[in-house]
């Protein structure tokens, strides 16, 4: 193979992209999709200026280690609760992507949501697709410039309010702004809020259905998740084919054509630049814009509506829908079991714990009576959202050596801030005379003077020697 043709080949593994110049669109989905994508957009500028108490609602405090999400603060113990919530999550997606295809790519994922916003802001300043093709074809001139500008000063505005958002839910969102203002921000703060700034500007301004096309690994496994009763986007090509052109006036049947009158409309709406009728694509982020496009060109056409439309692939081959199959059953069982768990373990959750950390140092103390001491840390960490005093007590004893008599010793109360952690030392004390270690289980409780349900308890032992047993 000679180096040119070794060249083409290679190159041909890296496809190049071709613009996408996307035409606006109306009609019932797209409306339905513009009121959905405002609605999440302004969910996610409103909700760290939302308070709950004294603390930002929403605030992911990484130095600190707490997630809060309004009454709940999770931490680092609470690993299995998000864990959980993950895994549910995981199942909730592939529940919905068998019963209803890729709805989360068109009408919630936030790459989609914001690369509309910025396909809106282009169509303000530069215009619907003929007139951005001719704007690009133009030589430089002032008119291009100014639209040109336009568009990324209101794109930039867009990253700015989006960047600044995102780190506004892992540093108060309060106090944030005012120190941008005074230019008082650290190192960090600074980078993260360019890289998240920056990362929407490349991704929603110019990489756009390339992250769904290559970087998307939802959109790799989705079609595995697909079956023939998943409702998506179809063309139907039963009623559409044969395609051609024909006037208004021409009846389809005597020209011996399908519905499909070939105008290409549903490809210039389409956002990642695919033609439906070539079959459903892991191209296709679900929009429905060649839905509503379709169905305009029906209207005019005086056609029934729905040559393009959400439907399975069982239906577009004239089978009866299927609601219910084994697979959604397992993945809709999945889905609400590991959330019911999730749920039970967040309600029973006690939003106390203690370590108890026994002295290194000594294993035992003799004192000069004849009792044997054991000293102990107790870490009491304060997960609520109050402020709390705890009584610190001493539970169930084993049988072991003296155990009869082990009496609690040190402070027995400890008065914790919400989200704090306080150490407390404690001793334990029991009679003894000789020296052969032995070992006794030993209950700490910890529990709140102010409600009776936040009590906790761990084990520990207690060393003595042997001759206490006598
Ligand atoms: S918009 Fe409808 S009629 Fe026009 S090419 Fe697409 S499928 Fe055919
Ligand atoms: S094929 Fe239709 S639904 Fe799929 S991305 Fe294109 S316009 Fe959206």
């Amino acid at each position: 193979m000679s180096t040119a043709t070794a060249h083409t080949a290679q190159s041909s593994l890296y496809e190049k992209r071709t613009a996408i110049y996307q035409q606006e669109v109306d009609g019932f989905w797209q409306r339905l999709r513009a009121a959905l994508l405002i609605a999440l957009a302004g969910l996610y500028l409103v909700l760290p200026w939302v308070n709950h108490g004294q603390r930002q609602a929403v605030w992911f405090d990484l130095p600190a280690r707490k997630f809060h999400v309004f009454a709940v603060t999770f931490w680092p113990q609470d690993f299995i609760l998000v864990t959980l919530l993950m895994i549910a999550g995981a199942f909730g997606l592939f529940f919905f992507t068998n019963m209803a295809g890729r709805l989360w790519c068109g009408f919630g994922c936030p790459q989609t949501v914001w690369t509309k916003f910025f396909m809106w802001i282009e169509w303000f300043t530069e215009g619907d697709r003929n007139q951005r093709i001719l704007l690009d074809r133009r030589p430089w001139s002032l008119r291009k410039l100014s639209r040109k500008a336009a568009k990324h000063a209101g794109w930039l505005v867009t990253c700015a309010a989006v960047g600044f958002t995102f780190v506004g839910y892992f540093e108060p969102i309060r106090d944030l702004l005012p120190r941008i203002a005074a230019g008082d921000v650290t190192g960090s703060e600074a980078v993260f809020l360019a890289i998240a700034s920056l990362a929407l500007y490349f991704d929603a301004g110019f990489m756009r259905e390339q992250i769904c096309r290559y970087a998307c690994p939802y959109a790799r496994f989705q079609g595995a998740m697909f079956d023939r009763h998943t409702w998506t986007i179809f063309y139907d090509p039963r009623r559409g084919e044969p395609r051609g052109h024909r006037g208004r006036s021409v009846e389809r049947a005597k020209a011996g054509l399908g519905d499909c009158i070939g105008c290409g409309v549903c490809v210039y709406v389409c956002p990642t630049g695919i033609d439906i009728r070539n079959g459903t694509q892991s191209d296709c982020i679900g929009c429905a814009a060649c839905i509503d496009a379709c169905d305009q060109v029906m209207d005019k056409m005086s056609y029934p509506r729905g040559l393009v439309r959400f439907a399975t692939e069982a239906i577009i081959e004239g089978e009866a829908p299927r609601l219910v199959r084994p697979r959604l059953l397992a993945y809709g069982a999945l889905f609400s079991v590991v959330l019911a768990v999730f749920a039970v373990m967040l309600a029973a959750r006690v939003p106390l714990q203690l370590d108890v950390l026994r002295d290194r140092a000594r294993l035992y103390r003799v004192t000069g009576d004849g009792s044997v001491e054991n000293v102990y840390v107790l870490k009491i960490l304060n997960m609520d959202q109050r402020d709390h005093v705890y009584a610190i007590e001493l539970g169930a004893i084993g049988n072991g050596v003296g155990s009869h008599s082990i009496v609690l010793e040190g402070s027995s109360r400890a008065s914790v801030a919400a989200g704090d952690v306080r150490e407390v030392s404690v001793r334990l004390r029991a009679p003894v005379s000789t020296p052969a270690v032995v070992s006794t289980s030993v209950d700490f409780l910890v529990r709140a003077l102010d409600d009776p349900d936040l009590v906790v308890t761990e084990d520990s032992r207690f060393l003595a020697p042997a001759a206490a047993s006598h």
